[in-house]
């Protein structure tokens, strides 16, 4: 019960910024997709917090509450991402179980498993120009780094932005990106920007 609560305080950072985030990360995918990106990790973010609160205070444990975060998170934030967002977060939480205090261990496994749930979804590699070329260097930095969580996690961070850096010269292949592949050459890709923030704004809290 008092991990659920841990979980809710980080989606609540979470939404906070990003809701600061939203004219920028708009304008990021108005560059080569339709310009969503920003009101809709907005939308899924708050109501993913508001879902998990409301959970988590009727006593759920953390699967339960990251399950109810992601559902509200798919189905309130729209787009490709929101989607991905939901299926991370639901990952996630099977992956710890709702027993109290999840181990190192548990944490490492859940990250891995919030990948695998992602690609499986949305079957982008790495170079496709997606929050995976994010998402895939943070993990294998999460797992691979010696230390405790906040170590491994600002590993993860570092690793992250690198990954999201690198999408800059990168040409969009997949999502609603695509038809406007080329224009994308240049910025990087909306999706995995916002992902190494939220991570950033989860290890911050470590
Ligand atoms: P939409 O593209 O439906 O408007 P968003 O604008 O919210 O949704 O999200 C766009 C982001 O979603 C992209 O920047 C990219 O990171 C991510 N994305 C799109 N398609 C995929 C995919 N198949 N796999 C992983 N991530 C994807
Ligand atoms: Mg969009
Ligand atoms: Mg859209």
């Amino acid at each position: 019960r008092e991990a659920a609560g841990v979980v809710v305080g980080l989606l609540e950072k979470v939404s906070e910024m990003l809701e600061e985030s939203k004219d920028e990360l708009g304008k990021l995918d108005s560059i080569a997709g339709d310009g969503d990106h920003g009101i809709g990790m907005a939308n899924g973010s708050k109501a993913a917090a508001q879902a998990a609160r409301a959970i988590a205070d009727q006593g759920a444990g953390v699967a339960t509450t990251l399950s109810a975060a992601g559902d509200a998170w798919s189905d309130r934030a729209g787009g490709t991402s929101g989607a991905l967002w939901g299926s991370l977060l639901t990952a996630i939480g099977a992956a710890l179980g709702n027993e109290e205090a999840p181990s190192l261990d548990s944490i490492t496994d859940a990250v891995i498993a919030g990948r695998s749930a992602v690609q499986r979804l949305g079957g982008a590699q790495v170079g496709d120009k997606t929050m995976v070329d994010a998402l895939v260097p943070l993990v294998d930095a999460f797992v691979s780094t010696d230390g405790d969580l906040k170590a491994k996690g600002e590993a993860a961070v570092a690793a992250g932005q690198a990954g999201a850096e690198s999408t800059v010269q990168l040409v969009a292949k997949l999502g609603r990106a695509r038809p406007l592949g080329e224009k994308s050459l240049g910025t990087p890709d909306p999706g995995a920007v916002s992902l190494v923030r939220a991570v950033k704004v989860v290890v911050e809290q470590i």
